[in-house]
């Protein structure tokens, strides 16, 4: 195992981000389970079962943090196949691998510090690309896309889970409520950190909808791509393949 390093220079954005996910590493994972009352868990199963993940496949997952996914693929994809999780930020990357380490998953797994943007991978690397709530952290979207696209292999096929619009008005009104007032709350009395949590609102409200991401998916060149709503839409499964 590896931490592959990629000079990038940082925006103002990327900075934010940056203090963001350094300032909670240590206790993202239990907020994550706090904050959804542990149904992201099964979000992210949902996605492995979407994957069509199988022995030997090489998976990127992008943004993959504290390996979520990554601990869920690697016995799937097996001895010969691999998993590369990567992210732009090395306290999340380092948390990710005393994780998998702690967990006995390690012949099979890489660790690589790059920026969704500007992937540092060859053309058709891989079966399959995740990025979960990764992606409305990313500064250009598009562009990311864009080279989630090229690094895929032909048939291969990206999966993007990430908040979305809520499909019912009363579900929408509960969820500001939960996101804008709560979630702030919730994050300082675990982390300390109000600050980090209520930009994880903010950037929830700014994230593109469904049809919106569908779209770029589109720009990007994907094909059949679909979406999921996942509890009433708070969350969405894209999917879509290059051929
Ligand atoms: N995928 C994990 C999960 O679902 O638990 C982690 C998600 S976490 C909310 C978002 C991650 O995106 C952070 O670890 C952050 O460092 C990473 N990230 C933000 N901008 C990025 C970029 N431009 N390229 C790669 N990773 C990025």
């Amino acid at each position: 195992t590896h931490f592959g390093y990629q000079e990038v220079p940082l925006n103002e954005k990327q900075h934010k981000v940056a203090d963001v996910f350094h300032s909670v590493a240590q206790k993202y994972d239990i907020m994550n389970d706090l904050m959804s009352g542990g149904i992201h868990r099964l979000w992210k199963r949902f996605t492995i079962e979407m994957s069509g993940v199988r022995p030997g496949h090489q998976i990127l997952d992008l943004a993959g943090g504290t390996g979520d996914l990554t601990a869920l693929f690697a016995p799937k994809v097996g001895p010969n196949g691999r998993v590369v999780l990567a992210d732009i930020n090395d306290s999340m990357l380092k948390v990710g691998r005393d994780r998998m380490i702690d967990r006995g998953i390690m012949n099979n797994v890489d660790y690589s510090l790059v920026n969704a943007e500007c992937l540092p991978f060859a053309d058709n690397t891989f079966d399959c690309i995740t990025i979960a709530f990764g992606l409305r952290n990313v500064t250009n979207k598009q562009k990311a896309l864009n080279s989630m696209f090229r690094t895929l292999k032909p048939g291969g096929r990206l999966l993007v889970l990430e908040f979305s619009k809520p499909i019912y008005p009363w579900l929408s009104k509960i969820y500001d409520h939960y996101s804008f007032n709560l979630i702030p709350k919730f994050g300082q009395w675990v982390t300390g950190d109000e600050e980090s949590y209520r930009y994880l609102a903010e950037s929830i409200r700014m994230h593109p909808g469904q049809e919106e991401l569908k779209q770029m998916f589109a720009t990007a060149g994907f094909e059949d791509s679909e979406y999921h709503n996942l509890t009433g839409g708070v969350v969405a499964l894209h999917r879509g393949f290059k051929y």
